[in-house]
């Protein structure tokens, strides 16, 4: 039986992509073999199997790289080991993320055979014009193809991506992607600010900002960006994320919230058995030791400190806030004898607001949400 038992979440990494998009840093590209990582990556899921009996799992997120690069067999595979190491709730959420132009009719029904019953796609902007300057695989009508084979194959539960602030992109471009989007009507879409990012292309061109849309202007792109979807009945729920009401990520929310979650895969982060930990990000290293302690790195104690640290600055990102209830409920002061000072500092500038018991940032604050954020991080002796 499902019920007693702790939720759980688990996170795959699959790290390959068909190139390397020009703004991307995150640990993925062309140049890793798909043989030896998933056989690493089966072993690893296999080995915590034992130490996650007691958790169901309520949602699983395959991401990358591009997971959809997988083959129906390669699918198969990784599916069956995770089935056969966990408990998986019935009504688990199963999210891949997938790129245009990497997702055929076949692996579409094999999917959703296997129980994947959401998708992430990347589209970043239905400009092809800007494709092109991100260095993305597909164009425009890529993905309208990919978008009309999503929906033959009954996929009903689709997020968009949309990356905004682009090198001399302008306002009403920036919203001619939220609107065309909008009108296809996903359950959920993210829009994302572009950050560059030091080692990649982008960070060559525009890291002192020249060609890039000024601060203002990204930050009207946010608020435009907010309104417009509002008018599609989206509900702006976190701080980068858009859904219809219900259709929020079921994964990521458990993420902001503290969720225990397993993360396989290199570079994968985990919050498990009292730690954080991540794993190795060299690729032959992890082929070699996957599945074994030597594979983590940064193993930190998972003590009360951080424990109130994320509540906040994980919360915070959700517009609903955080609860002052469930805050003194789990670790047994208020949230104004530990945050006090800095909770009244933020809400003399207007930046925090306490509304309905949950602690919020308010619009503006949104605007300067990791500044705010940092200030949530407390001294040894704290708490
Ligand atoms: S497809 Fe995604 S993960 Fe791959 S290089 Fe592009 S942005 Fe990065």
């Amino acid at each position: 039986m499902a019920c007693g038992r702790s939720e759980l979440e688990l996170y795959v990494h699959l790290p390959f992509c068909v190139r390397k998009c020009r703004y991307c840093d995150f640990l993925s590209g062309p140049q890793y073999a798909k043989g030896p990582y998933l056989e690493a990556l089966e072993r690893e899921i296999a080995s915590y199997g034992p130490a996650a009996e007691d958790f169901r799992v309520r949602s699983i997120f395959f991401g990358g790289g591009t997971p959809s690069l997988l083959t129906p067999q390669e699918w198969e595979e990784l599916a069956g080991v995770i089935r056969a190491h966990y408990m998986i709730d019935a009504g688990a959420e199963i999210t891949a993320e997938a790129n245009p132009g990497t997702l055929d009719r076949e692996k579409l029904r094999c999917l959703k055979e296997l129980g994947v019953n959401r998708l992430s796609l990347g589209l970043q902007s239905v400009r092809d014009e800007e494709l092109r300057l991100l260095g993305r695989i597909h164009s425009y009508d890529d993905f309208l193809r990919t978008w009309e084979a999503v929906g033959e194959a009954g996929f009903t539960n689709r997020n968009v991506d949309l990356m905004q602030a682009l090198p001399g992109q302008n306002l009403a471009e920036c919203l001619e992607s939220v609107r065309t989007v909008a009108e296809l009507g996903p359950e959920h879409i993210s829009a994302y600010s572009l950050i560059i990012e030091e080692g990649t292309p982008f960070y060559e061109l525009y890291a002192g900002g020249e060609g890039l849309p000024s601060e203002d202007t990204e930050r009207e792109m946010v608020h435009e960006t907010a309104a417009l979807l509002a008018s599609y009945g989206y509900e702006h729920y976190e701080i980068s994320n858009y859904a219809r009401p219900g259709r929020e990520c079921r994964h990521n929310l458990g993420y902001w919230t503290g969720v225990p979650y397993l993360g396989f895969g290199m570079g994968a982060a985990s919050l498990f058995g009292g730690e954080r930990r991540s794993n190795c990000r060299d690729y032959e290293r992890y082929v070699r030791l996957a599945g074994s302690r030597e594979a983590c790195e940064d193993v930190t104690e998972w003590d009360r400190k951080s424990q109130m640290e994320e509540m906040m600055f994980l919360g915070l990102r959700l517009v609903r806030g955080v609860s002052e209830e469930t805050f003194a409920g789990r670790f047994g002061v208020t949230m104004q004898e530990v945050y006090g000072p800095v909770i009244e500092r933020f809400a003399g500038l207007g930046l925090l607001e306490t509304r309905e018991g949950r602690l919020r940032l308010t619009e503006r604050g949104m605007d300067v949400s990791n500044a705010v954020m940092a200030e949530f991080l407390l001294e040894e002796t704290d708490g």
